[in-house]
């Protein structure tokens, strides 16, 4: 494709018309190839953001994403498995869904990608313990699967090469909210990385970029209806980011909370229900038998933990380089102006405060002491911003206190 073809999509794209799926096809491919520069893709981004894409031109792109690299293939017998969260602040669950399935016997395959907008990436979480290889070749990826039960890796070159560029132009371009392209980067990668079935965990409110439980519900029965169109089991949770997920916020910090859950170590009830009734969901869609019980069990009787380890071990990292990571110890605490009680906490400003603080210091960002809804007095610590003192001012006006308590709000919306 040149230019002027490019050109003339876009127009159409810009103008609401669908594009044709051998067009996306030749899109893809230019893009990958270089005959399309960055400028005209974002163009063509902007242009899907405001004019949507279809069902039928999200399962195009998708398919010609998918076709742009390779597809992994794990030797027959038991189920792979695989999970996706469309993108929320202090979402731990892949860290802890992934060893917790592992662990009662499910193979997981997960193929991860780094910070999106204020959302945090697993990739870049991983990459905060000390030696961990986010880099592994597919063949190491696939061995690992088979070997130790779970891998999480970043995509490589040969992987959705399509998705690697697009997803970097949308991060920088402003243009990750759109539907057609959320699913098509989500699904493309889920297909790419061999597994037999997806749970896809679309994060809802405030926080994540579907505002309302409609949209949010309208991309996870797109996510699901794409899967099985390309021949996969598929399940999806809409859950709740109107708030963090968990406490902490920041890539190590995050880390940090998810081994505590790991470990067992009194945390968070609602990030610790969250990752249990994605692992649920997971355990489910594999056919096993009281998919709860055998998640609480692997999560308290410590499976998932020793899991999490024999995964971090096999991609070059080590239990004691894990257990001796802590928060930044320069710790700013933000506190209550007033008597009242949490009424909100903008989970985008404290994305973007923990992204901006995590590249000038080591495990920086902000660990929350309060949820919404929780009663305080005026001086009260409501959180700390470790690593700097720059966003202090900025964590407080995210956290709102009023005079009545706000109406509680479900974890998770629904279930598809
Ligand atoms: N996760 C992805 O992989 N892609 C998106 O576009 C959003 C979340």
């Amino acid at each position: 494709m040149d230019e002027m073809k490019m050109r003339r999509a876009i127009e159409r794209k810009r103008d609401g018309e669908a594009l044709e799926p051998q067009l996306w096809e030749a899109v893809v491919a230019a893009f990958v190839e270089g005959g399309v520069d960055d400028a005209q893709m974002a163009a063509m981004a902007m242009a899907c953001l405001w004019r949507g894409l279809n069902l039928e031109e999200t399962a195009a792109l998708t398919g010609a994403m998918v076709r742009s690299g390779r597809t992994l293939e794990y030797s027959p017998g038991a189920v792979v498995l695989d999970k996706h969260s469309s993108g929320g602040v202090s979402d731990i669950v892949s860290l802890v869904a992934v060893p917790l399935v592992a662990a009662c016997g499910v193979r997981v395959a997960k193929l991860s990608g780094r910070a999106l907008g204020h959302t945090g990436g697993t990739i870049d979480k991983l990459e905060t313990i000390p030696g961990f290889n986010v880099s592994l070749s597919m063949e190491a990826f696939v061995a690992q699967v088979e070997g130790v039960g779970c891998a999480i890796a970043a995509q490589t070159d040969s992987i959705v090469p399509a998705d690697k560029r697009l997803y970097r132009l949308r991060d920088r371009t402003a243009t990750v909210p759109s539907m057609g392209l959320i699913a098509a980067s989500i699904v493309s990668k889920k297909i790419a990385g061999g597994a037999d079935a997806f749970v896809f965990d679309v994060k809802c409110g405030s926080g994540a970029f579907m505002r309302d439980p409609e949209r949010a519900a309208e991309l996870a029965r797109m996510l699901v209806h794409l899967a099985h169109r390309f021949g996969r089991k598929a399940r999806a949770v809409v859950s709740d980011m109107n708030e963090p997920l968990g406490l902490s916020v920041g890539p190590a910090l995050e880390v940090i909370e998810a081994r505590d859950v790991l470990r067992g170590a009194e945390t968070d009830a609602r990030i610790r229900e969250g990752c249990l009734q994605v692992a649920e969901a997971m355990l489910d869609l594999a056919g096993i038998e009281k998919p709860r019980t055998a998640a609480v069990s692997a999560l308290d009787g410590g499976g998932a933990y020793e899991k999490f380890i024999a995964m971090i071990e096999a991609q070059g990292s080590s239990r004691a380089a894990l257990e001796a990571m802590r928060p930044h110890p320069q710790r700013h605490p933000v506190r209550a102006a007033c008597d009242g009680f949490v009424t909100g906490i903008d989970a985008v400003c404290l994305g973007n405060l923990a992204r901006e603080a995590a590249q000038t210091h080591e495990n920086a960002g902000i660990l929350l002491s309060v949820r919404v809804g929780r009663r305080v007095e005026r001086g009260a610590i409501l959180a700390e911003v470790c690593g700097s003192h720059v966003g202090v001012h900025h964590v407080e006006q995210a956290i709102s206190i009023g005079s009545t308590a706000p109406v509680p709000r479900p974890l998770v919306y629904a279930a598809i």
